[in-house]
């Protein structure tokens, strides 16, 4: 790191359906301080832009002591959606703002502000952040999976968020883990999302609880079936909980075994609510790996939990600047 990188900092956004956080994070990946707002998306997409670069006005006017606005290299937006990654503009997706389609975020703030913009879909930005500072750190290949509602992925090769040909790599929630299976409203059957997202996890517990009555999770209403509180079954030694926690692993390792093969990475980063599970559910993973993808008889790839929790969104955002700060 030469002087001029480790005084340099950056804004990151994290764009949500009810809050918009935002901060001031080093080179390296600290986060100096913090801002939040809620996003009113209901006021539409319009209003939440104009929200975000007021926000970022006042983070301006409010640097953390011994920083200079001429410190800040610029702007990095994380949300959910699709983002085509030349204009920032939301393509398709999951951010509940109307009106946000086809906003180009980026040049929209690059002429209010005056500062260099990248926008990106918060999986990419999760796994920017734990390549960067965290869990992937030193990996030059790292691919990176958020296991909640659905399941989100993103790869980084080299420090940079690999978008492939139209902007769609690392979709790893829709890779194929049942040539038959469930129906997934992307257009395929048998996604990874369908079967070992936390919400999956929780549907198949559902499930399991009604057809067996020996276990914890049997005398639980559907409600209180969740993928927290089959983990917490499943670490009481409730055979049950942990066949459906295995079962998600098997899906899992399924999927992320052809990601392996055919990039190589150093490790798989996993986040989400469902990395809660921890060794419960990496363990199965590492195991399945060793059975499906032969390099690992050579080298097995780590398969390890996050490490930067909640502000993993507000720090790979800001990575976003300095990677991509000399592309266009
Ligand atoms: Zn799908």
């Amino acid at each position: 790191m030469t002087a001029s990188s480790s005084s340099e900092y950056a804004l990151g956004i994290d764009l949500g359906g009810t809050g918009i956080k935002a901060g001031v994070v080093s080179a390296h990946g600290t986060l100096l301080r913090e801002w939040k707002v809620p996003t009113e998306a209901e006021k539409g997409g319009g209003y939440v832009v104009a929200r975000m670069i007021a926000l970022c006005r006042q983070i301006l006017s409010e640097l953390p002591e011994g920083i200079q606005s001429e410190q800040i290299i610029g702007i990095g937006i994380g949300s959910p959606g699709v983002f085509d990654f030349k204009t920032g503009a939301l393509v398709a997706g999951a951010v509940n703002i109307p009106g946000l389609n086809g906003t180009p975020m980026r040049s929209i703030f690059e002429a209010e502000l005056g500062l260099p913009t990248r926008v990106d879909n918060d999986a990419n930005v999760f796994v920017l952040a734990e390549a960067r500072s965290g869990a992937g750190r030193d990996a030059s290949v790292a691919v990176g999976y958020t296991i909640g509602t659905g399941i989100g992925g993103g790869v980084v090769i080299g420090g940079k968020v690999f978008h492939g040909a139209w902007g769609f790599a690392g979709e790893l929630g829709h890779v194929t883990v049942e040539p038959e299976g469930i129906y997934c409203p992307c257009g395929n059957h048998g996604c990874m999302e369908s079967y070992a997202s936390a919400n999956a996890i929780a549907t198949y517990a559902r499930q399991a609880a009604e057809i067996h009555d020996n276990s914890i999770l049997s005398g639980m209403s559907p409600d209180e079936i969740t993928c927290k509180s089959v983990g917490e079954a499943a670490a009481q030694g409730d055979a049950l909980a942990r066949h459906v926690i295995e079962r998600a692993a098997f899906y899992l390792s399924v999927g992320i075994g052809s990601t392996v093969i055919a990039l190589n990475p150093a490790v798989i980063i996993i986040g989400g609510g469902g990395a809660l599970l921890g060794e419960m559910l990496f363990e199965p993973i590492r195991k399945h790996l060793r059975r499906r993808v032969y390099h690992q008889r050579v080298q097995s790839v780590d398969v390890v939990g996050a490490q930067l929790g909640v502000d993993a969104g507000i720090i790979g955002a800001a990575g976003l600047a300095f990677a991509e700060r000399n592309s266009n």
